[in-house]
């Protein structure tokens, strides 16, 4: 009987297995289509400065809207991407399109895109960047690319001389999700970074009196000193707001300012901060 039902089991196993492979052969298929069939969406959260708590821009956060799925989330696809060489032509698109949507924001707004290592690997990133600036003809210094510390895994010649090109170029390099890879200080100054963006499982984790708390303060003082901005990622509380106003954190992003919203809400978005802030600029006068 046990021997039966292992055998059961193992067969069982077998046929998931199949049930599997058949089940990314067509999540391929989909995402080979995806971007001709145009079901790739970037949506937009707001960055907030620390001091003034207005807009200061927008990081761009691709989804997959699936004609079955639903909206599908970019930790469900880009892996595949990456494995698939689809990343390289998705990037290209989501350059283009970050661009062209930041285009037609007031011009103080910046726009920020993530970079996945294998831009960087394969292609010609950077032969990419300088056309979607050209093709939108957003100013280089409103563009903030983000890229992670696995790329500085990759160690290479090839992977500096595309940073320090992409500097040239004049756009922003960030350091996005700052204390979760390996977090080598010696990469901030090997590397022509102008902002760090520290991961929100830190900001999670923060309360009145924590070592965690006293480990974002170091942060955002190494980020004063090596004069690059610090933007805290995943502020969901006023505490939080708080807290990291309180340490010169430069920016905060997170859904207590807004959630990553389709690109038709950001006209309304931009006005009602703009509202809000002459609000409170008229009764600054008047209490003057
Ligand atoms: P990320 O670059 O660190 O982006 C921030 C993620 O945190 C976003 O998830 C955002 O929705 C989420 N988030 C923001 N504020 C809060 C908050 O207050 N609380 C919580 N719980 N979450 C918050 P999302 O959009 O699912 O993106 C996940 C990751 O996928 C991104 O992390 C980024 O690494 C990657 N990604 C997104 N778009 C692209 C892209 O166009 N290209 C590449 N290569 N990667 C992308
Ligand atoms: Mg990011
Ligand atoms: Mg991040
Ligand atoms: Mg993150």
């Amino acid at each position: 009987r046990a021997k039966g039902d292992g055998r059961g089991a193992y067969r069982f196993f077998e046929m998931s297995m199949d049930v599997w492979a058949q089940e990314r052969r067509a999540l391929e298929m989909d995402l080979r289509a995806a971007l001709a069939n145009d079901e790739l969406k970037l949506f937009f959260q707001p960055l907030i400065g620390s001091r003034e708590h207005e807009i200061t821009g927008f990081e761009a956060l691709l989804r997959w809207q699936h004609p079955r799925r639903g909206l599908v989330p970019p930790n469900d696809f880009i892996e595949c991407a990456e494995q698939w060489g689809l990343i390289g032509k998705i990037g290209e698109w989501v350059l283009n399109e970050a661009c062209r949507q930041a285009a037609s924001w007031p011009t103080s707004l910046t726009v920020a895109v993530n970079l996945s290592p294998n831009q960087f690997a394969s292609g010609d990133l950077v032969g990419q960047v300088a056309h979607a600036l050209e093709l939108s003809g957003l100013d280089p210094a409103r563009l903030e690319l983000e890229i992670t510390e696995g790329l500085l895994l990759q160690d290479t010649a090839r992977t500096m001389d595309q940073l320090a090109a992409l500097k040239v170029l004049g756009v922003k390099i960030a350091m996005d999700d700052f204390g979760t890879g390996y977090s080598s200080l010696a990469y901030l100054w090997r590397f022509p970074f102008d902002k760090i963006k520290l991961d929100r499982s830190f900001v999670a984790e923060m309360s009145d009196n924590s070592a965690i708390t006293d480990i974002v303060r170091t942060i955002t003082l190494l980020g004063q000193t090596l004069k690059l901005q610090v933007t805290a990622e995943g502020v969901e509380t006023a505490d939080q707001a708080r807290m990291l106003g309180e340490m010169h954190c430069d920016h905060f992003q997170g859904f207590l300012f807004g959630r990553p919203m389709p690109v038709g809400d950001i006209p309304n978005f931009l006005i009602s901060d703009l509202a809000r802030r002459m609000r409170r600029e008229s009764v600054e006068a008047a209490e003057a």
